[in-house]
């Protein structure tokens, strides 16, 4: 391998060791790891911090090698599309403030995107499977804001990079601020940690509010979908407002993922299922019984739920 070549293999690495990502876990994890120990909503082991951080290792590193691959179709997408239509900063909005107030606006835009995607995610069981990773955490700390599976995150720039960089025209600046405080809200917002807040709950999610969407019990199923502002789930019917102390047990009944080989083969286990449970016997001939036949029964795929059991569709949704 000529020296050139060393050399992008080399800055190739370093961008991924020093990432947005990965900084801002060194910055934000120590300090909510603190939190955790002393305000700590449910017991969590050191083991289990273990895994989310070797996972949470191992993801940056695959994410950081697939990123120019995805960036790249992402940018053909935008230029067939137009590249930012909205113009932030052509309304006045410049200096600090205008920064502060296009991020605004972009995060809420975005967390619009989020919100749709994410139910989405719920509400199809083929994507569904690229989803359970994330919840079938038993023991929802700030790590588990990491925890999503691969092809969950490869999905996001087309339901959410897309949209946003078509209808937004931000200065680079604000495009790497807005790549990191998302990224640390998370943390916050899954950490294990007793903390709503109160009477302004309705203005950005807490980790009580966060929790609920993790839950395991049934009434909080499908509730709490927003990533950043309550007002989406208000808006769209999703909302359920923690009762004070509210602090549900986490996970997927039925899912339990020990280890990293397991994580990453989540969603080819649960696709593998359906398509087992799919019935491809030739149906009885010519009839018209027989026609109906093939476009019903053998079509049907038995319903597999979040917790990865052929089950009822309402059962076990988180
Ligand atoms: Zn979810
Ligand atoms: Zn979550």
């Amino acid at each position: 391998m000529a020296f050139s070549e060393l050399e992008l293999v080399w800055n190739h690495v370093c961008r991924i060791v020093l990432s947005d990502n990965v900084l801002m876990t060194v910055l934000i994890v120590p300090v909510l790891f603190m939190a955790e120990r002393f305000w700590s909503a449910r017991r969590v082991s050191a083991d289990h911090y273990c895994f989310g951080l070797s996972f949470f290792a191992v993801n940056s590193v695959v994410l950081g090698i697939l990123a120019p691959t995805i960036n790249y179709w992402t940018a053909i997408g935008v230029q067939a599309f137009g590249y930012g239509l909205i113009d932030l900063r052509s309304f006045g909005l410049n200096g600090l403030t205008g920064s502060f107030v296009a991020l605004f606006v972009s995060t809420f835009v975005l967390d619009f995107f989020y919100y749709w995607f994410h139910r989405v995610l719920h509400s199809n069981r083929i994507l569904w499977q690229t989803h359970l990773l994330h919840h079938s955490d038993e023991n929802m700390n700030m790590l588990t804001a990491q925890r999503g599976h691969i092809f969950e995150g490869l999905m996001a720039p087309f339901f959410i990079t897309f949209p946003m960089a078509v209808l937004f025209q931000l200065p680079a600046i604000e495009i790497a601020i807005l790549a990191l405080l998302p990224q640390a809200y998370h943390f916050v917002s899954h950490a294990n940690i007793r903390l709503s807040y109160g009477p302004l709950w309705w203005l950005i999610i807490s980790p009580d509010y966060h929790r609920i969407h993790h839950s395991i019990e049934p009434k909080h199923r499908d509730k709490n979908f927003t990533n950043w502002f309550p007002i989406w789930d208000i808006l769209f019917g999703t909302l359920y407002r923690p009762k004070p102390c509210e602090r549900p047990v986490t996970g997927v009944n039925g899912t339990s993922v020990k280890s990293l080989w397991q994580a990453y083969k989540l969603p080819v286990c649960g696709w593998r299922r359906m398509l087992k449970s799919v019935d491809l016997r030739v149906p009885r001939p010519a009839t018209q019984s027989g026609r109906l036949e093939r476009m019903g029964h053998a079509i049907d795929v038995a319903p597999i739920t979040r917790n990865g059991m052929n089950a009822s569709l309402s059962d076990g949704n988180n």
